[in-house]
């Protein structure tokens, strides 16, 4: 069985002051809810849940600390518009209910960072998509074209808007929406770790590695923990398969980041942009690009099939090599800073682009393969996880179902390594001038 590790590389969880200690679980627990993984889906499930049921003994167990997982190493873009996909999907009701289901996501991460002062660089930047050649600005075209047809707002930007705004030459043409927020994930979730109601038990560095049904409910083991309890939710993502479900439908991808230390006083006058905005490539093989409010700049690009699940050491050298040039490229004037963290963290993708939400088995419930969207898609599914135990219907609860499918079945593992870098290589190059 493949467990979760951490490689210590993840400038986002690195740069956290102080970390809260959540011991691991020891000996015999009887509790009614355990929810698996810290991420977003587990972290919104488990406060949701309590929540809804006050009464109710909920235990999140995450193998290693929140905020190690994909959760804490992405990009920090809270988006509100579709996936790529669902946007082009011409089915406007689709698009609609995904937008608001986003929306509230949202809003309930916003409501715990207010109401218990989680430090996390929360900020409305909403978002820019950039193009840099003529294959990008086709892409950046038909997407203004899908926010007319939805009645989104949002702004194109002129060549000396854009310069002001990322201190580069280097995009051709961008467009920003001012919806969704961008935050520092990993100390968004060690803040809502922390903020859990009373209810919720967490251990940490407890990775549950058996799950087995009872007859009023679930035997789990995790290290020298004994668990039962009455209802499960998985918000373990690409783990999912090494616990027993979504077999051969969770294709992990991983993509890769590389942040710089804070820009000193002088080597922001040279950058000559604002703080704090993101950038996410009209071509979606392109390069993410992002400053943040403490002055760093990050660079995302590179996707690797993770049949392995975790980040293979060797290969940060090549990746951060790869970024090394997309930053030269769009800031020469910056070629003395260096990048302080390079990481790798993958995410669930599905063959056919479905997500997978719902009720795995009887009171075994799951969301995953969220195709790399998961701050916003993860929050909500893990929020109507929890109403779904409850038994609590509501609209978002059907939106939430309609929206969602069922993955399809991957070829063999053999067949993934060898298609599927391929298919990436590929589209690395149609996409070359984006990256
Ligand atoms: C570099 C990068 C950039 C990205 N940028 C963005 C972005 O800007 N915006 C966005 O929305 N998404 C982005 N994503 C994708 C996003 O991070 C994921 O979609 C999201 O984290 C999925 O959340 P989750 O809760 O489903 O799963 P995860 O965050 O993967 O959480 C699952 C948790 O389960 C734990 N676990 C697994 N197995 C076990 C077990 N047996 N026992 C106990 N615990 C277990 C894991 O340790 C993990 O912490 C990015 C991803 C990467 C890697």
């Amino acid at each position: 069985m493949i467990l979760p590790q951490y490689d210590s590389r993840c400038g986002w969880y690195e740069q956290l002051d102080q970390v809260s200690d959540f011991p691991a679980l020891n000996g015999d627990r009887q509790v009614d809810l355990v929810v698996i993984g810290g991420g977003f889906v587990g972290c919104a499930a488990a406060r949701r849940m309590a929540e809804n049921r006050p009464d109710a003994k909920v235990l999140l167990l995450e193998a290693l600390k929140i905020g190690q997982g994909a959760s804490g190493r992405n990009s920090g873009f809270v988006i509100d518009q579709p996936h790529k996909r669902d946007l082009e999907s011409g089915n406007e009701a689709l698009k609609q209910k995904i937008v608001r289901l986003n929306r509230v996501a949202v809003e309930y991460l916003e409501t715990q960072i207010e109401h218990f002062g989680i430090d996390c660089q929360w900020s409305h930047a909403g978002k820019y998509q950039a193009a840099v050649g003529p294959r990008g600005r086709k892409h950046l075209d038909h997407y203004e074209q899908l926010l007319q047809q939805g009645g989104e707002a949002y702004q194109r930007l002129s060549r000396e808007e854009m310069r002001s705004v990322f201190g580069t030459d280097f995009y051709s043409a961008a467009i920003h929406t001012p919806g969704g927020a961008l935050m520092q994930p990993a100390a968004l979730m060690r803040g809502l770790a922390d903020s859990m109601p009373d209810n919720v038990e967490i251990a940490e560095n407890t990775a549950v590695t058996s799950i087995k049904r009872t007859r009023d409910g679930f035997e789990l083991m995790a290290g020298r923990a004994h668990i039962r309890c009455r209802q499960l939710i998985l918000g373990t993502n690409i783990f999912t398969a090494e616990l027993g479900y979504m077999a051969d439908r969770i294709l992990p991808i991983m993509t890769f980041a590389s942040m710089t230390a804070p820009l000193t006083d002088e080597q922001l006058r040279r950058y000559g942009g604002r703080l704090d905005w993101g950038i996410t490539p009209a071509d979606h093989a392109g390069t993410t690009l992002r400053m943040t409010q403490d002055r760093r700049l990050i660079v995302r690009n590179s996707y690797r099939y993770a049949h392995d699940y975790n980040t293979p050491q060797a290969l940060i050298p090549q990746v951060s090599a790869r970024h090394r040039k997309a930053f030269d490229e769009r800031y020469p004037q910056l070629s003395d800073v260096a990048f302080e963290y390079t990481w790798g963290g993958a995410s669930g993708l599905s063959g056919n682009f479905e997500t997978y939400f719902g009720e795995l088995e009887s009171n075994i419930f799951a969301s995953c393969c969220d195709q790399s969207v998961g701050a916003a898609r993860g929050t909500i599914s893990g929020m109507m996880l929890a109403d779904m135990a409850c038994g609590r219907r509501s609209d978002l609860l059907c939106d939430m179902q309609n929206v969602s499918g069922c993955p399809s079945r991957l070829p063999p593992k053999p067949l993934l390594r060898i298609g599927v870098p391929m298919r990436l290589a590929m589209a690395r190059f149609a996409s070359r001038s984006e990256v």
